[in-house]
């Protein structure tokens, strides 16, 4: 177990750049994910802290430790990814027990770590099934099992469970999550899945465009994203952002007009979440027209259209609205989030 530090990393290819100066701290212990969409340098971060590419500039050090130069094979790190990557010909616990063979341990000390990694992800009664006669949940479960053998000071995982169904998903995200507690091992996780990041993380770090946008608990980056960036990303659906214009404290944009005090006048874009907006008796703070209404069990989600905009709102069940029905929308002022229009920096 180890903390991590990355400071000032960088990493270039040619002319293009994959990640610009990155400083992050992880703790002995903690569960961070990596999150952004497609091309923000996610596995380029991963590939550097395992060895796999070299930084062009910053550094790396596991437990306090520069590690730099020091060969992939010597990271004490283990790494699954989204192909498990499973040796076909072998059994499930000649799979488990490979990295063990490699470091030459002696036979009845693999076999008895294998059981015991195999138990902890509940494969232990399969250990002579070979990879083709499992199941996708199952061939994850070998995967990671196969990185736990080896107790290693870090785990890094690059969307492991992005080829499993969705049902199947959600079952290993809960026993990803507790089995990290348990073994108590740093793990960096990559996903390009808000979800999986709210639901595993101690601490995201939202990535787009080879930057940090923010760091913080799935928490903090929910009830108070520092961008609109952030924003857009976290959350299903995500936040309403909504353009218009101050003036003399009041915004007024395409829909209608809501006061916003203590705002300098010009362009400014506000943020709601579909949970902070209610169906309005009167005027309200919005007004337009339902394009579509979807019950999702336990809540209905509201999709209205106002001016340019689709503002998403989730009401209770019962609340469903008829398509093209006119509408007016209450925001609750205590959960408006300001950003400025130029940056999309938040205000307030
Ligand atoms: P994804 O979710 O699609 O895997 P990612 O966030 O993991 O995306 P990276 O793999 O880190 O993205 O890549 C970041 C950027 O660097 C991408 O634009 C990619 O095309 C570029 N890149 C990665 N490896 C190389 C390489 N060897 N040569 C040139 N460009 C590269």
């Amino acid at each position: 177990m180890a903390s991590v530090e990355l400071s000032n990393l960088q990493k270039t290819f040619g002319a293009f750049t994959a990640l610009e100066q990155l400083n992050l701290k992880i703790d002995d212990g903690e569960f961070l994910v990596l999150l952004g969409p497609s091309g923000c340098g996610k596995s380029t971060t991963m590939r550097l802290v395992a060895g796999l590419e070299e930084p062009t500039a910053g550094d790396i050090l596991i437990g306090g430790r520069r590690i730099n130069d020091v060969p992939a094979r010597d990271r004490d790190l283990a790494m699954v990814f989204q192909n498990y990557a499973l040796y076909p010909h072998m059994t499930v616990g000649e799979n488990i027990g490979y990295p063990l063979k490699i470091a030459r341990l002696p036979r009845a000390e693999r076999e008895s770590r294998v059981r015991e990694a195999a138990e902890k992800v509940e494969m232990a009664h399969l250990l002579t099934r070979r990879p083709g006669e499992l199941s996708g949940g199952q061939r994850q479960r070998v995967a990671l099992a196969r990185a736990i053998v080896r107790t290693p000071q870090l785990f890094l995982m690059d969307e492991p469970l992005s080829n499993l169904d969705a049902k199947l998903r959600t079952v290993m995200r809960a026993e990803l999550k507790h089995l990290q507690k348990e073994l108590g091992t740093t793990t960096i996780y990559v996903t390009h899945d808000q979800v999986e990041a709210m639901t595993l993380a101690d601490r995201i770090v939202i990535l787009n465009d080879a930057r940090i946008q923010q760091i913080g608990t799935p928490a903090e980056v929910y009830a108070r994203p520092d961008n609109t960036f952030v924003a857009s990303f976290i959350g299903s659906p995500p936040m309403n952002l909504i353009e218009g214009q101050v003036e003399r404290g009041t915004f007024a944009h395409a829909g209608g007009a809501l006061a916003l005090p203590g705002q300098p006048d010009g362009p400014a874009i506000i943020g709601i979440r579909p949970e902070d907006i209610a169906v309005a008796h009167g005027a309200g703070d919005l007004s337009g027209t339902v394009f579509s209404s979807e019950l999702l069990g336990d809540s209905t989600l509201l999709n209205v259209r106002s001016g340019e905009a689709m503002i998403a709102v989730k009401v209770g069940p019962t609340e469903g609205r008829e398509m093209n029905s006119a509408i007016a929308l209450h925001f609750d002022a205590a959960k408006l989030h300001v950003f400025d229009k130029a940056t999309g920096a938040r205000r307030a």
